[in-house]
């Protein structure tokens, strides 16, 4: 193998997806894309705001605007911004050097989960979860251990209790939800809190909550709580390429609570990860990010999806309950195998990725980040995959 041995399993699990990915193309090129219905990839078609635009503009043409290399946890003005605004949205007491400007959301969960697990420890997560994962704890040589949430796929708090072990270092959680559109209550979380903190307690080794929250301002009627207020021994990281619709810049940042036990360690250790994965964040994307504190996307354009999507496949017989965030819809497949329903779909054009992928056998996943018209013309598709299999 010229490839090394432990590879092997993770680029098979990586081709899965470039095979849907290459579906997508066959079809298109075969029927044409206005009558293939692609849900399959989280990638936002919502435009940035125009202020993303101005802003670049105005850096692009201001002398002081810089392109080197800066201290590798982030420009210090860039990390005040932030800490200011995270600030005026938490109230702990945020200091820049408890922020880690970061290449995107996934920068962000490789540096922590490299910077606080030893080789072989555990990292627990409810399920269904985000693909990606699997990918960072293999990098970080760690541990993902599952533990299922209710049918509903909220927190079940005591599978939680009944799966913390010695070993497990990080909890990680989700909120809104990749893939099923979740948002966890208060009560849910603080419950999470004191289980942490027990455990901790219990096996004498501090376990550190990291909330990965890219989805947090894509929320309908609905608050997201601060995680900084359920626990204080939390990381808290996101990124721009949802609210801003700017996954493709690979930018974001981590936050650590002050009160987290040994945050300035921490703080250190996600500088020095950062460094030795991608050096530093992106440099012009930092500074206009920095100006753009508090800005997001249109909300309304997701909510009215998530609204059509939603009613129109009630009516079709899909089984789900309307999420509160994120832009996805995470419904029952008709049939046991979601694998082979998903193909099913396959054959009406549409693109899903069944639920197993993110650990939620049973499901599939749809993306609606894109096009209204995607949404309405794939609806009697549905309709006729859900009836050839009743
Ligand atoms: N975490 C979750 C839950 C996601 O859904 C994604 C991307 O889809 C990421 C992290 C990675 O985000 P980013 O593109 O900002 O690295």
């Amino acid at each position: 193998m010229p490839i090394a041995d432990k590879m092997v399993k993770m680029v098979e699990a990586a081709s899965m997806i470039r095979k849907m990915f290459e579906e997508g193309i066959r079809l298109r090129e075969k029927y044409g894309a206005d009558n293939v219905f692609d849900f399959s990839l989280g990638n936002p078609d919502v435009p940035p705001p125009t202020a993303v635009k101005n802003v670049l503009l105005e850096l692009i043409n201001n002398k002081s605007t810089t392109h080197g290399y800066m201290p590798n946890s982030g420009y210090p003005q860039v990390r005040q911004a932030v800490a200011d605004y995270l600030n005026k949205e938490y109230n702990v007491g945020l200091t820049p050097d408890l922020i880690v400007m970061t290449a995107g959301a996934a920068g962000a969960l490789n540096d922590t989960l490299r910077a606080l697990l030893n080789p072989g420890e555990d990292i627990l997560t409810p399920a269904p979860f985000f693909v990606g994962y699997n990918q960072y704890a293999f990098v970080a040589s760690a541990n993902l251990k599952t533990v299922a949430t209710f049918s509903d796929f909220h927190l079940d708090l005591d599978a939680i209790e009944e799966a913390i072990t010695k070993n497990t270092r990080v909890m990680l959680i989700n909120s809104p939800n990749n893939p099923t559109g979740t948002v966890y209550t208060k009560e849910e979380l603080l419950g999470l809190g004191k289980i942490l903190d027990a455990a901790s307690e219990k096996f004498g080794k501090r376990i550190y909550l990291i909330s990965d929250e890219p989805y947090r301002k894509i929320v309908y009627d609905v608050e997201v709580p601060s995680m900084f207020d359920v626990y204080p021994h939390t990381i808290i990281l996101t990124s721009y390429s949802k609210e801003l619709s700017l996954a493709g810049e690979r930018i974001g940042y981590l936050a650590i609570h002050p009160k987290a036990e040994d945050a300035q360690m921490i703080a250190g250790a996600t500088g020095v990860t950062n460094t030795m994965m991608y050096v530093n964040a992106p440099a012009l994307f930092q500074q206009v990010v920095g100006k753009l504190q508090g800005v997001t996307v249109d909300i309304n354009i997701y909510q009215k999806r998530r609204d059509m999507f939603c009613e129109g496949l009630h009516a079709a017989g899909y089984e789900f309950g309307v999420p509160d965030g994120a832009f996805y819809l995470f419904p029952k497949s008709p049939i046991k195998d979601d694998v082979k329903f998903v193909g099913i779909l396959q054959e009406h054009n549409i693109l899903a990725v069944p639920g197993i992928a993110f650990g939620g056998p049973g499901h599939f996943r749809l993306s609606y980040a894109v096009p209204d018209k995607t949404i309405k013309g794939s609806l009697e598709r549905f309709k006729k995959a859900f009836d050839s299999v009743k």
